[in-house]
C-alpha cells in the first residue's frame, strides 16, 4: 500500500471571467521510506498540489488516498483528522504562530499531536541548525530560518508522510546538506517524504523526481 496515493487530480481557479487550470490530471504515488521530490518552473502547479495531497484544499477532480483512506471529499473535520494522524506539513504560508518562539512552536505541535517529548526538542532545534534561535519570535528569523523552524514543526512528531514546500529556499550549502540529512533519515526509517524544490542537490538525493509543466506531470 502506498503512503500516499493521488489520482487524476484537477483544480481550477476562477478570477472573473478568466479560468486557471492549476492541475490538469496529475497523478503520484509516494511509498514508505521514499523521498518524492516535486520540481517544475514557477506556476507549474506545485503549491496547489501539495495543498490538494494534504487535504488543505480539495481538488475539483480527482481523489487522495492516505495510507489507504479517501482524504477527498470528506468534513473538514474528518480531513483535520486525518491530516494531523499522518502529515507534517511545511506549505509557503509557512506554520509558525507568531506569538511563540521557535521552541514554543515545536513544544506545541507535539502537544497538539498528542506526543509531548521535551527531550527531543533541542536535538530537532540542533538538526535544522536553529538551537541558537530556539527563543527567537518568526518576525526575528531571517528566511532561511523561518523555512528551518517550520521545518522542525512539521518533523516535530516523525509524521508517517512529510509534505515540504521549498524546505530548503534560502538556506547555505551546509545547511541545505544537514536538511538532505534529516530527510535521508526519514527514509531509512521507512517514512515517506515528498518535497517540492528547485534544488538540484535536494531533487538528487530524491528517489523519484516528478516534474511538473502546466499543471500536468512531465515524466509521467
Ligand atoms: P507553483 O507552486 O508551481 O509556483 P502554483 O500551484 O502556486 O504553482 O500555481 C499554479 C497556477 O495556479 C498558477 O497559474 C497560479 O497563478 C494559479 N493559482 C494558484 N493558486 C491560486 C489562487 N488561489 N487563485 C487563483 N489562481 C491561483
Amino acid at each position: 500500500m502506498h503512503a500516499l496515493d493521488a489520482y487524476e487530480l484537477y483544480r481550477f481557479f476562477h478570477i472573473g471571467d478568466d479560468e486557471t487550470a492549476a492541475l490538469r490530471g496529475v497523478s503520484l504515488q509516494v511509498c514508505a521510506g521514499e523521498i518524492v521530490a516535486v520540481t517544475g518552473p514557477s506556476g507549474s502547479g506545485k503549491s496547489t498540489l501539495l495543498a490538494c495531497l494534504t487535504g488543505l484544499d480539495e481538488p475539483d477532480g480527482g481523489h487522495v488516498e492516505v495510507a489507504g483512506v479517501r482524504l477527498t471529499r470528506r468534513s473538514q473535520a474528518n480531513r483535520a483528522r486525518l491530516r494531523r494522524a499522518n502529515f507534517g506539513i511545511l506549505l509557503q504560508s509557512g506554520n509558525l504562530f507568531p506569538h511563540l518562539t521557535v521552541e514554543q512552536n515545536v513544544r506545541l505541535q507535539m502537544q497538539l499531536a498528542g506526543k509531548p517529548d521535551e527531550k527531543r526538542i533541542a536535538p530537532l532545534l540542533d538538526s535544522v541548525g536553529l538551537v541558537a534561535r530556539a527563543r527567537a519570535l518568526p518576525t526575528e528569523l531571517s528566511g532561511g530560518e523561518t523555512a528551518r523552524a517550520g521545518l522542525a514543526v512539521a518533523l516535530a512528531c516523525d509524521p508517517p508522510i512529510l509534505v515540504a514546500d521549498e524546505p530548503t529556499a534560502e538556506v547555505d550549502r551546509d545547511t541545505e546538506l544537514r536538511l538532505i540529512a534529516q530527510f535521508e533519515a526519514r527514509r531509512a526509517a521507512g517514512l515517506a517524504t515528498l518535497l517540492a524544490t528547485h534544488s538540484k542537490a535536494l531533487a538528487q538525493r530524491a528517489d523519484r523526481i516528478v516534474r511538473l509543466k502546466d499543471g500536468r506531470v512531465e515524466n509521467g
